[in-house]
């Protein structure tokens, strides 16, 4: 079979496939799903691994380079290490990352670092155990701490950690976040609140720009641009706080668009392929999975899904709740 490096219509090269392995979640994100839990999907909706590793296989032949696992919570779902064994061996793969919450970290972060995986995203939004709690609306806080520090003792580089910045929620811990990174080597990564799933709590007055988290950062120390490690690299805008031994990136999804350099492709837990997180556009991968397709057609699926990513986002154009998916059965 021939590998293509693939582009888009806008001639941008997409190399990065996120990959939702479930929609279910042990936390219930205030901005991501509701207490009652979404509806989730029945077991057989959900691709096999089998599924996902073909796919993996398949995309990879069509440019992907690089994959990030996510959900819903990745760790939650039965088999996921194994999974992540066989998917550390797909040849052409060069780097395979994974986002979680870390509440079931520590119990899996050596297997996961057996499986080659060296990078990884941890998501806390508060360093204070009640407010963990008022927004994830679990008591989990000690868990996702104790993950993050057993990542660190592995020697997972870098140890990231995603804040979703909302105002009047946690924005009086964005000095103490920045200060973290005096002490510690984790990358900061503060992400703007989006307009994302059906009802996620998103307004216009919580939300806080990048800009004014960057102004506020300055409080704990002068910042400096850091580069860009290469292209497989995420649209953090990177700095460094003076004398710190982790870093800060900026990821503005609203108010500074990354669209011109966004490399990704999705691939949602029921297998859709979508371009676009904010687009409702999606492609059904799954009935030729399932009824005995040859690799060519499936591989013609990837390429409509490449060459038809939108130029750029629509939430400017139609007010803020252009995707109804929630954010749990993309991925982020
Ligand atoms: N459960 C894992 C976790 O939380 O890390 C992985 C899936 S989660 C959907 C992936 C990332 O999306 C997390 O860092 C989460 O904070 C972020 N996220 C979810 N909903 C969001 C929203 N409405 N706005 C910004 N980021 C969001
Ligand atoms: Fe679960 Fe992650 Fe969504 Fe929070 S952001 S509810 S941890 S999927």
């Amino acid at each position: 079979m021939n590998k293509i490096i693939m582009v888009d219509s806008s001639n941008r090269k997409i190399n990065y496939l996120r990959l939702s392995i479930t929609d279910r979640c042990n936390l219930r994100c205030m901005y991501c799903m509701p207490e009652e839990g979404i509806e989730f999907l029945p077991h057989e909706n959900i691709l096999s691994y089998e599924e996902m590793l073909r796919m993996v296989n398949l995309s990879v032949y069509r440019g992907i380079q690089k994959v990030r696992i996510t959900g819903g919570e990745p760790l939650v779902r039965k088999g996921f290490t194994g999974f992540l064994k066989r998917l550390s061996e797909i040849e052409g793969l060069e780097e395979i990352t994974l986002t979680t919450n870390g509440v079931l970290l520590k119990q899996y972060a050596e297997e996961i670092k057996k499986c080659g995986i060296h990078r990884i995203n941890i998501s806390l939004d508060s360093l204070k155990p009640e407010k963990f709690k008022k927004i994830t609306g679990r008591d989990y806080f000690k868990q996702v701490w104790e993950g993050i520090q057993e990542a660190e003792r592995l020697g997972f580089s870098p140890v990231k950690i995603n804040v979703v910045a909302i105002r009047g929620v946690n924005d009086d811990e964005i000095e103490d976040f920045g200060r973290l990174t005096l002490e510690k080597p984790y990358h900061i990564r503060f992400i703007e609140h989006m307009p994302i799933g059906g009802s996620n709590n998103w307004n216009s007055e919580k939300f806080l720009p990048i800009l004014e988290i960057y102004e506020r950062l300055q409080n704990v120390g002068p910042l400096s641009p850091v580069q860009r490690r290469n292209n497989l690299d995420g649209p953090a805008q990177r700095y460094k706080i003076e004398n710190a031994k982790g870093e800060i990136g900026l990821i503005g999804a609203l108010s500074n668009h990354f669209c011109a350099v966004c490399n990704r492709l999705r691939l949602t837990a029921d297998g859709h392929l979508r371009s676009c997180l904010f687009s409702e556009n999606e492609i059904d991968v799954m009935p030729l999975l399932r009824n005995g397709a040859g690799d060519e057609s499936i591989l013609a699926l990837i390429e409509k899904a490449i060459t038809e990513k939108p130029e750029r986002h629509n939430l400017s154009n139609y007010g803020h709740r252009s995707c109804t998916r929630h954010m749990s059965s993309i991925g982020g």
